[in-house]
């Protein structure tokens, strides 16, 4: 039965939230966002310099479904922002052995052709005049997808949250503590400041704080710290434009993948892995073994990177599901509640999907892509091909 508009409290502004608000409210609800603030909260995932947007997902459909979506709307933001925060520069994708069958780097190049794309592929030699920046010795394989890029976030989520703004969105400054209930029915939130906040309707959207926040989803998700340096070159510029696009080597293996330079030089080097589990408000800083780690890939990879100066650290946040997909549900032992995290590491390039989604679940629409994202437990795992390369790599 459709749920008639009523008031809703999305607690978190990241991009989850953000997205979930503003198509609740052009749907005629009632919207509050809760979060500590300032939105882009600094500690937030969504709140970062860049994030790969791309359709490359092995031989799992379902994503680069999503993902082709995620990038017709990327466009039409692109085409109605005063400024364009998606940059598509392409993808470099290298793989340290000959593409085969089964591969991440084999399997999202054939299913990118069988939908009618037409990624280059590249060898050493072909790939070496184009990417002076690379050493490929250890590269043999690979291909650059055209069809994608970057995003700006952190901008992305300002601009969505004055759209939310301009729309009629509330904001409110303060912290979940935990959920208010008439039996079974949720009913709002208590803050940590012990205010009281009714709502018809409760969206948890709280990204690596959600699973303290939802205890009973904390064996299906978990918050992982992943580490990400910045390094400044001497000479931003042979970082940038079609010599340097973001790209991603071994990533099924090693987990490297990387951005070109910032307006200010600075290049972005992350690592996707599993992380180390931590508390999102202890997460840690990154450690001299890890920059030695990066260091040691820049020298047979990026060798001009390996020995410049770090200029920014950042501990950030994955929300983890234990399959790798994204979480997008009703809890259905509590009337009133959804929950919307789970972004496991590459939720963010679904920005301009996901408001839609999360809506079409709040008010029980039926939608082609939630199905991925219903409420299960572990034993419940979508397919095992997901939790490859949903995430990249484990
Ligand atoms: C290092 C790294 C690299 C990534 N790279 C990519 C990439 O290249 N491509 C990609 O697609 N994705 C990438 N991701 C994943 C992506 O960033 C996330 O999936 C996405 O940003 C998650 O958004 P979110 O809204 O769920 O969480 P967040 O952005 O973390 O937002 C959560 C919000 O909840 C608020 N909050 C917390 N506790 C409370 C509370 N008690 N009450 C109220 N509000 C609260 C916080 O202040 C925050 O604003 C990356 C993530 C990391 C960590």
């Amino acid at each position: 039965m459709k749920a008639a508009p009523g008031r809703v409290l999305v607690v978190g502004g990241g991009i989850f939230g953000i997205t979930a608000a503003l198509e609740l409210r052009r749907r005629g609800w009632l919207v509050t966002v809760l979060d500590p603030g300032p939105i882009p909260h600094e500690g937030a995932s969504s709140t970062d310099v860049s994030k790969v947007v791309r359709m490359d997902y092995g031989s799992d459909r379902f994503y680069h479904e999503l993902a082709e979506l995620a990038l017709e709307g990327w466009d039409r933001w692109n085409h109605d922002w005063p400024v364009p925060f998606y940059h598509e520069d392409g993808f470099l994708i290298l793989s340290p052995t000959p593409m085969a069958p089964g591969g991440y780097e084999y399997e999202s190049f054939e299913v990118l052709r069988a939908r009618g794309y037409a990624p280059e592929r590249l060898d050493a030699n072909s790939a070496s005049g184009r990417y002076p920046e690379w050493d490929f010795t250890r590269y043999p394989d690979g291909y650059l997808n055209t069809r994608a890029g970057w995003a700006e976030s952190g901008a992305v989520v300002e601009r969505l949250s004055s759209l939310c703004r301009a729309a009629g969105v509330t904001f409110l400054t303060g912290s979940m503590r935990s959920l208010m209930s008439h039996g079974s029915r949720v009913s709002g939130v208590v803050t940590t400041g012990a205010d009281r906040i009714e709502a018809d309707r409760v969206l948890v959207a709280a990204g690596a704080w959600t699973p303290g926040l939802v205890p009973w989803l904390s064996h299906v998700l978990w918050p992982t710290a992943h580490p990400v340096l910045h390094f400044q070159p001497d000479d931003p510029d042979a970082f940038r434009g079609s010599g340097f696009p973001p790209w991603a080597a071994d990533i099924s293996g090693t987990g490297w993948y990387g951005f070109p330079a910032l307006p200010d030089g600075r290049v972005k080097v992350a690592h996707h892995g599993p992380g180390a589990r931590a508390r999102p408000d202890d997460r840690g800083a990154v450690s001299a073994e890890h920059e030695a780690r990066t260091r040691d890939f820049l020298r047979y990879s990026i060798p001009a990177l390996a020995d410049a100066p770090v200029v920014h650290r950042r501990v950030c946040m994955y929300c983890d599901s234990f399959d790798g997909d994204l979480f997008a549900a009703a809890d259905p032992s509590r009337e009133g509640l959804v929950v919307a995290s789970g972004g496991s590491g590459h939720g963010f390039k679904f920005a301009p999907a996901l408001g839609a989604i999360f809506a079409d679940v709040l008010e029980g629409r039926d939608n082609r892509f939630a199905f991925r994202f219903a409420w299960r437990s572990l034993g419940q795992v979508a397919t095992e091909e997901a939790r490859f390369t949903g995430g990249l790599s484990e």
